[in-house]
């Protein structure tokens, strides 16, 4: 289907470094493709941490890695992170294969079109993306290709001292109380509210996201324990009544600011964390309680892809997205999205997020997600299910106008509009 091909994306989640970073940094392709995903792929395959930082590291010379890659990249470019690398190496410098003499090339072909104008040329002209919703860290972005969302994670996951002293930095106050500190997530809110499209979370990498209701009471005496500097860093337990307190603030400022909030749920990059942390279904009390704000679910909470489809059939407030999916397996995507299509209205799924640092991962990405959302609904034309016209109606929904609607024209979920 051409069609699917000229839809411009609205690309949902990217960690994209800032193209001025980029350009400046040093001209390393191992150490770039090792920056994440892949270098997980490698550690659970056996590699030992020093050597991967040893790939990472752009002193030590490529011939000197060249061994140690080369052991590790053919065991690890059959995953979905090998194929996003081998399509953008493929597209964007030419090369079929990685080979050191490949590598050398790729160098100075990278070295080449490290000049401003590099991002502007992958994202816009080679992937079409309209524009990525990105979640660096900060808000001065490039407003032409990013529309930037903001988390507020550390003003959740306190633990010490030392995070509250962070806390009173970034929102430039002094904070006594518990009150205090409401106040300063308030006014950070308030700083960055028009600058944001929305709202980032991951902290299913530190704890489960089972976010009970507490009293201020009972989050007031945690809060009291950690100003107080005697704990050290205090247990989960501890600070648990503190940390849903939060939370809950959080979603009620987004509730009443009318920005959706996207949620970290499913696997996690990096090793030997606690993936059940991030079962999308803990977060079942929060979609009852905060109607009107818009939960965009993140990586399909793989594996959690079923239990997340059944809630996004029950819960109106809840979206699913495809983010990082198509990377993480092609198939899974595949087959997860067909069955997203049979089980939710079409306004509910966002096909595409990249989820990269580096942008040729973005670009990989999206080739596998354009193949993937044409396979999928080529098949349902080909059963009958669908009629090709309904087929390219829903494509430009998942790959487009869903993400259009929630984050840049910020219609709230509960509005009719929605469907204009
Ligand atoms: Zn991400």
């Amino acid at each position: 289907m051409k069609a699917i091909e000229e839809i411009p994306l609205v690309d949902t989640h990217e960690h994209l470094q800032s193209e001025e970073d980029r350009i400046k940094g040093p001209c390393d392709p191992i150490a770039l493709f090792l920056s994440h995903y892949l270098s997980t792929d490698f550690l659970v395959a056996g590699m030992e941490p020093e050597d991967l930082e040893k790939l990472r590291n752009p002193r030590v010379s490529l011939e000197e890695k060249w061994d140690a890659f080369a052991r590790f990249w053919d065991l690890c470019k059959n995953t979905g992170y090998g194929r996003v690398l081998k399509i953008a190496l493929r597209d964007l410098y030419g090369e079929s294969e990685i080979t050191l003499e490949s590598i050398k090339r790729i160098t100075s072909k990278m070295k080449e079109l490290h000049k401003p104008g590099f991002y502007r040329h992958v994202i816009k002209e080679r992937a079409n993306i309209e524009v990525c919703i990105v979640d660096v860290g900060r808000l001065d972005v490039d407003r032409e290709l990013f529309a930037p969302v903001i988390r507020f994670d550390d003003y959740i996951n306190l633990r010490s001292i030392d995070d509250l002293r962070r806390i009173e930095e970034r929102s430039r106050m002094s904070i006594h109380s518990l009150e205090d500190l409401v106040k300063a997530l308030k006014a950070s809110f308030e700083r960055a509210k028009n600058l944001i499209v929305g709202i980032k979370t991951g902290l299913a990498y530190r704890r489960p996201l089972f976010y009970e209701k507490t009293s201020f009471n009972e989050a007031e005496k945690a809060f009291n324990r950690i100003r107080g500097g005697q704990g050290g860093v205090l247990a989960f337990d501890e600070v648990k009544p503190l940390q849903d307190f939060l939370m809950h603030k959080l979603l009620s400022l987004a509730e009443s600011y009318g920005l959706p909030v996207q949620i970290h749920t499913g696997l996690q990059e990096g090793t030997w964390n606690k993936l059940t942390n991030s079962d999308p279904s803990l977060l079942i009390n929060l979609f009852q309680e905060y109607r009107g704000v818009c939960f965009d679910v993140f990586h399909a909470g793989y594996p959690y892809s079923r239990e997340l489809g059944a809630l996004a059939k029950q819960f109106p407030n809840v979206y699913v997205d495809l983010c990082w999916m198509h990377a993480i397996s092609p198939e899974a995507a595949k087959r997860i999205l067909s069955e997203w299509l049979d089980l939710l209205p079409s306004n509910k799924i966002l096909a595409f997020g990249g989820d990269y640092i580096f942008v040729e991962g973005t670009y990989g990405h999206s080739r596998i997600a354009r193949e993937n959302v044409t396979m999928v609904l080529s098949e349902k034309v080909d059963s009958g299910a669908l009629d090709i016209e309904e087929a390219v109606s829903i494509a430009h929904r998942i790959l487009k106008e869903n993400a259009e609607n929630l984050f840049l024209k910020k219609r709230p979920c509960t509005s009719p509009t929605l469907y204009a």
